[in-house]
């Protein structure tokens, strides 16, 4: 049996880039402290703000609702949690029941909307429908909808923060996604907390400094019903770029680490062109666009759908 470096009991976890083992009780407490401080050092959470909690039903969302929800406790800090019913067969059924039942044992609001109900479609329809007329790829659509939805459920809701369970594999991952695709205005728009202009509500990640591995260790220690399912339609340029880093990562323990203090130190040095365009609402939808037609709608409209309801949230 191996034993925790700390209080000798018996270790669930090695952590290889300290070389330490972590025993169930000090394995928490770390992830808690790292949580905290990517929370403090950032300034992601401040006193009196509303944080709705995007959740899915996965580790990272259950881990990240079940750490801001701790942390609202004893902030003045009111935490909400949202789910967006994609309408993906097989995948998204099982996943809302958790995500519900974890909202309630932390005695948190839970809201749900769904592409069928905004959309009159769900995702796997939608799909069909650009598949047949050549459009964009299912997870391009989710992610430009899925966003769209996130940010008018969380705007509607009066929410100052919005905040997604990315871990540090995502970040990484999408770092190296941006320089490979040479996209540095996306890399711009990378970090722990985004700007929220003019109807964007402010995007947070404590999660962005924990490795995914934890996280989904961290969620089982807490006892949560985990939704393990992959997403069928996940796949592309990001598996790849996930395979290179882990590799490296094995090969090179702290490589993830590397990669994302590298991009901090760098964002700011960035030669962005900060010219600010003039974001007007979406005349459908209310979102802020560059155009008349948000994204979402531009989308939509190109697929001969027509949205069901222009208000998320009933007041
Ligand atoms: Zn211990
Ligand atoms: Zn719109």
């Amino acid at each position: 049996m191996r034993e925790c470096s700390f209080c000798g009991r018996r270790a669930v976890y090695f952590e290889r880039t300290a070389g330490v083992h972590r025993c169930d009780r000090c394995f928490k407490e770390n992830i808690e402290k790292r949580f905290h401080r990517t929370v403090t050092k950032n300034n992601l959470v401040e006193p009196k703000d509303r944080v709705v909690a995007a959740v899915s039903g996965g580790s990272d969302s259950l881990t990240n609702l079940k750490l801001l929800a701790d942390f609202s406790r004893y902030k003045d800090v009111e935490i909400v949690s949202l789910t967006i019913d994609e309408g993906i067969e097989g995948y998204r059924d099982g996943s809302i029941p958790i995500a519900e039942n974890c909202s309630d044992r932390l005695n948190v609001r839970h809201v749900v909307i769904s592409f069928s109900e905004v959309f009159g479609k769900t995702l796997d329809e939608l799909a069909g429908i650009s598949r047949e007329g050549n459009g964009p790829d299912p997870c391009t659509l989710c992610g430009i909808l899925r966003r769209s939805l996130l940010n008018q459920s969380a705007r509607e809701l009066d929410a100052d923060k919005l905040a997604v369970g990315h871990n540090l594999d995502d970040e990484t991952q999408t770092i190296m996604l941006n320089y490979v695709r040479g996209d540095i205005a996306r890399l711009y728009r990378l970090g722990p907390k985004s700007k929220g202009k003019k109807g964007f509500v402010p995007r947070i990640k404590p999660l962005r400094e924990i490795k995914e591995k934890e996280v989904a260790i961290y969620a089982l220690l807490s006892d949560f019903d985990v939704h393990m399912e992959t997403c069928p339609y996940m796949g592309g340029m990001r598996s790849e770029v996930r395979d290179f880093i882990n590799k490296m990562e094995h090969n090179h323990p702290t490589t993830k680490y590397k990669i994302l203090r590298m991009f901090d130190k760098i964002k700011p040095h960035l030669p962005v062109d900060s010219k600010d365009f003039d974001l007007k609402k979406c005349k459908i939808c209310g979102e802020p666009s560059t155009g008349t037609l948000c994204r979402a709608c531009e989308l939509l409209d190109s697929l001969g759908v027509e949205r069901r309801k222009k208000t998320l949230i009933s007041k």
